[in-house]
């Protein structure tokens, strides 16, 4: 048996991996409340699943372009600019299976031996063995719960050097629910500006779980839309997780390269889903407020449970569906030695699966997703109290 070095080399994707052990643990027969998944519970809207059932009456079930079909290419175009203010056109956008091979195709497209890419952390677990799959090196900025979870522009721009070719963040931020603000994102911008070959890979896929103020799209910053990629994708806003679809927006020369990386993966994104996506970004976004409101109010019932905890701390989320407490109070060198001793604990003892923080950049942290009803997550969390008061 012999598998290549770099996938040897490669994590199991944390989130994944915990999501898997609560199943397992639950096929077993025991009680397991999972948390670890970054899923919404919602169904999705009845318009997504009224535009699959008219898609399957045809003509839509052969090869469609790389890029995806012209019309629905289109319409994200057209949601970009009603939402973002942003102006792609149609050959601008790349649909992909999920803004996760999204990702993968402009980071294979972008960067390769030898090139940095600058990750502010706590970041998104795939993003690191994403550039290392390209045989990039990815170079983490590190950040703390009393900077919000957001790393200082100076860090960041200390962190650039002539190899870095990318920036590749989220806001909303996953796993810290960070929101940036247009004087943050300014701040970056300014940053990006001064270095001619570095670009910036701006995830968005939380854009419709923002809880005070409006979303900001980096791309919309002074000379940033020919230096960035914005990504999206129905799986977070429209709770369609599984229909796997995404997208970017990007300069023409990188939405090419990332069709000619796509042509060679999966020739393309699902047919079925691609009409949905149509249906989705043309609903008016107002739609989603019901969602939003379900997930502000668990946001402040798992704070609220947080600081019952003695030593865990959090700050106050403006986005996503995540809290990353600092639970490094419980974490105490001999019997639970890091985050990941702490979230298997947790598992045994209490049957409630977080994940672990350092695979987020954020060692000393759990990350607790609340898509979850309100009763199970008061639940979730009165068991991880008790567990924790156990640990003495
Ligand atoms: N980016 C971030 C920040 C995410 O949290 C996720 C999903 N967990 C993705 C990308 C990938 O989304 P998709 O399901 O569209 O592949």
């Amino acid at each position: 048996m012999h598998i290549s070095p770099i996938v040897a080399a490669m994590a199991e994707s944390a989130t994944l991996m915990m999501s898997r052990k609560a199943r397992e643990m639950r096929a077993a027969g025991h009680d397991i409340i999972d948390l670890s998944l970054g899923e919404p519970d919602h169904d999705p809207p009845a318009f997504a699943l009224e535009a699959a059932a008219e898609a399957l009456k045809g003509p839509y079930h052969k090869y469609t372009p790389v890029n995806g079909y012209a019309d629905v290419r289109q319409a994200i175009a057209g949601k970009f600019k009603r939402d973002n203010g942003l102006d792609y056109t149609a050959e601008q956008i790349v649909i992909s299976t999920g803004a996760k091979q999204s990702l993968m195709n402009v980071i294979m497209a972008l960067v390769g031996p030898g090139d940095e890419v600058v990750i502010p952390a706590p970041y998104w677990v795939s993003y690191i063995e994403q550039v290392r799959l390209a045989g990039a090196t990815p170079v983490v900025v590190h950040s703390s719960l009393d900077e919000d979870w957001k790393a200082p522009v100076e860090r960041i721009a200390a962190a650039i050097t002539p190899r870095t070719r990318l920036l590749l963040f989220s806001s909303p931020c996953n796993p810290s629910g960070s929101v940036l603000t247009r004087a943050e994102l300014a701040q970056l911008a300014e940053v990006v500006a001064q270095h001619k070959d570095l670009y910036v890979m701006a995830d968005e896929i939380y854009e419709h779980i923002v809880f005070d103020g409006k979303h900001e799209s980096f791309a919309t910053l002074p000379g940033m839309a020919e230096r960035t990629i914005t990504v999206n994708g129905l799986s977070k806003g429209f709770a369609l997780t599984g229909w796997r679809l995404g997208y970017i927006g990007a300069p023409l020369w990188i939405a090419q390269a990332a069709t000619k990386v796509q042509g060679q993966f999966t020739s393309g994104a699902n047919s079925i889903a691609q009409r949905v996506a149509k249906a989705c970004v043309e609903a008016d976004p107002a739609q989603l407020a019901p969602m939003r409101g379900d997930f502000l109010r668990r946001r402040d019932l798992v704070i609220a449970e947080v600081n019952k905890i003695p030593g865990w701390r959090c700050n106050v989320p403006q986005g996503a569906f995540y809290l990353l407490p600092d639970v490094s109070a419980s974490i105490d060198g001999t019997r639970i030695k890091d985050s990941v001793d702490l979230s298997m604990y947790l598992l045994e003892k209490a049957g409630v699966s977080l994940v672990e923080g350092n695979s987020f950049g954020a060692e000393g942290t759990l990350r607790i997703s609340y898509a979850t009803a309100d009763a199970k997550l008061v639940e979730a969390m009165q068991r991880v109290s008790k567990a924790i008061a156990e640990l003495g």
